[in-house]
């Protein structure tokens, strides 16, 4: 006779984004039923209907006050009185009273009655022309959307905090749910949908959570309480592992604890080549609370802060001094290494839900990032004061997303000029000398590089959308992935473009994609004559050993030889028999 079904060893395979070994337990999340049931209750039911809903509203309360104090303690301090409105949604009694009425009179479940009466409060607030309401009718869909799920006990898109830690398998998750998992309770996660340079992705490298993405169905194939291993090294998901696949993977994690400490020991060393070329290796962080991982790596520095975490879970937009304290601590902590901000690029994958702005057909290609900021000046300029402010204590560079010509720089400079002007005049202390970058991410501005270079201090290379762009390839896009090629030929001919523009007008050029850690591809970005390299922390010591076995000489020669090839496929394998002569152990 067979084993039963629920104790033979099953695997599935993805796309490994985030590496690491994880075993435990298994905990599904599930999608929320975004409209509530409606039915009809008995009038001597209603008691008990508005009982619920007054039940539901305490724990509304609850969780808000909850979800303050811990969005408070991860981005390091918070303007207490975000969630103040919130707080004021579910004690408006005007709104409540009509909810209760409501449920007598028409005779209708607590759920239904609260959704549409504060639906109608939140359009009718929305559609006034005037931005305080505009955010108050914000607040009510939101406190909405969470009284509901209170009501039906839905748990909707919340994460589990606390407890026994799990591994999570969910349909997809958003940047804005991957900032908020607790890599103590969450031993590591796998999507049905995702891709490798996505903000999921890039979030799961940066809290060190394991994570292996776009395996199809596997949220339909698996039940909260199963045992499970899974491996974001090569992409195996195991549920039921039997005692010769455990076995198996202790020898691997020994393996692979064995290169971590070689080179955990490079910490101190310079990324320097064997001919003397210093390639400067800086570490992407996501909020203040990468910066130890950052010191821990030996990076030097943060070359890309991706600000806009601080705004993805909040319920309003943070205010200058949340910025600026955010700021300050990671530079003060990082001084007198640089500390290069980027200024909110929002939009894409990165959705700031309070903000409630309108759903767009190519969100990619959208009102996003520095299109926004230009638009949304109040925006811009709360961000900007801050940076400056921060940029007092210690070296603080800024650099603008999204760039698609100079135009959008000279735009941004005037608001820049404008945010000085006004510090100066109130005596607030900031680095008049502070460097200001633009990211090139966009093919127009690959191919004007020379142009912008002329009015920045720096460049820093986007990658991840340079090649989303460039080959018309969108990066969350599972079915497509294939076609997301690093070696295109037509990518690295841009990156060399940007690198001679920069250098020619005398400024350094960064790469700051996920290319950056790929260490098969180091030998072909130092050879391309790139003068920076940012990546996530993890992967600083790996990088750092693999410069340190290259010679530039080589990689110059290796960059001629792939001159001559017309695939990505093709380069990719002559960079990978290259890379493998000088550090097989590190691929
Ligand atoms: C990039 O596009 O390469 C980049 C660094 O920015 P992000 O990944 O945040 O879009
Ligand atoms: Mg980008």
């Amino acid at each position: 006779m067979s084993e039963p079904k629920k104790t033979v060893e099953r695997r599935f395979h993805g796309v490994p984004v985030s590496p690491g070994i994880a075993m435990g337990t298994v905990w599904v999340h599930r999608h929320e039923d975004e409209a509530p049931p409606r039915y009809a209750v008995k009038e001597s039911e209603c008691d008990q209907e508005i009982a619920r809903l007054e039940a539901a509203l305490g724990r509304t309360r609850e969780q808000i006050e909850e979800l303050q104090q811990r969005i408070a303690g991860s981005i390091g301090s918070e303007d207490a009185s975000i969630f103040d409105a919130h707080l004021l949604v579910v004690e408006d009694r005007t709104l409540i009273d009509e909810v209760v009425r409501t449920i007598k009179t028409e005779r209708l479940n607590a759920e239904s009655v609260f959704a549409s009466v504060a639906g109608r409060y939140a359009k009718t607030l929305g559609e006034i022309d005037d931005p305080y309401l505009k955010e108050r009718a914000v607040d009510i869909y939101d406190v909405s959307r969470r009284v509901v799920r209170n009501l039906t006990g839905c748990s909707g898109r919340e994460l589990p905090v606390s407890g026994t830690p799990w591994i999570l398998v969910a349909h997809n998750l958003a940047p804005s749910d991957t900032a908020q998992l607790d890599p103590a309770t969450v031993l590591g996660f796998v999507t049905d949908t995702g891709s490798k340079t996505s903000h999921t992705a890039i979030m799961a490298r940066s809290l060190n959570i394991p994570a292996v993405v776009a395996v199809h169905d596997v949220s339909q194939q698996v039940s909260s309480g199963d045992s499970v291993l899974l491996d974001g090294y090569s992409g195996w998901f195991i549920v039921n592992p039997s005692e010769a696949t455990l076995s198996e993977y202790a020898k691997i994690q020994q393996q692979k604890g064995l290169v971590e400490r070689e080179l955990g020991s490079l910490r101190e060393t310079e990324c320097r080549t064997l001919d003397g070329k210093h390639m400067v290796l800086s570490a992407n962080i996501e909020m203040p609370r990468d910066v130890s991982a950052v010191k821990q790596s030996g990076a030097e520095g943060v070359g890309l802060f991706r600000t806009e975490f601080l705004y993805l879970n909040s319920a309003k937009l943070p205010c200058e001094e949340t910025q600026y304290e955010a700021y300050r601590s990671v530079v003060s902590q990082l001084a007198p290494d640089p500390v290069i901000i980027r200024t909110l690029d929002l939009g894409g994958d990165k959705i700031m839900s309070a903000l409630n702005l309108p759903e767009e057909l190519n969100p990619f290609l959208g009102w996003r990032a520095i299109r926004f900021c230009l638009e949304r000046v109040d925006v811009f300029k709360t961000q900007i004061r801050a940076i400056l402010r921060a940029s007092a204590h210690g070296c603080v560079r800024m650099m603008y997303p999204m760039i698609s010509g100079v135009e959008e720089v000279r735009r941004a400079r005037v608001i820049l000029d404008e945010c000085r002007e006004e510090l100066r005049r109130e005596g607030v202390a900031f680095d008049e000398a502070m460097e200001v970058g633009a990211m090139i991410e966009i093919p127009s501005a690959a191919v004007s590089a020379d142009l912008i270079a002329r009015e920045v201090d720096f460049l820093s290379i986007g990658t991840n959308d340079l090649i989303q762009y460039t080959i018309a390839v969108d990066r969350l896009n599972e079915r497509i992935a294939h076609l997301y090629e690093p070696t295109h030929p037509a990518v690295l001919r841009l990156i060399r473009m940007v690198v001679e523009a920069g250098h020619a007008n005398g400024i350094w050029v960064g790469v700051c994609g996920e290319m950056a850690g790929e260490v098969v591809l180091t030998p072909l970005l130092l050879g391309l004559g790139v003068d920076e390299l940012s990546t996530g922390a993890a992967l600083v010591p790996r990088v750092k050993g693999a410069v340190q076995r290259l010679s530039l000489a080589d990689c110059e020669k290796l960059v001629e030889e792939i001159r001559g090839l017309d695939s990505a496929a093709a380069i990719h394998s002559v960079a990978e028999a290259f890379a493998a002569r000088y550090y097989s152990d590190l691929l």
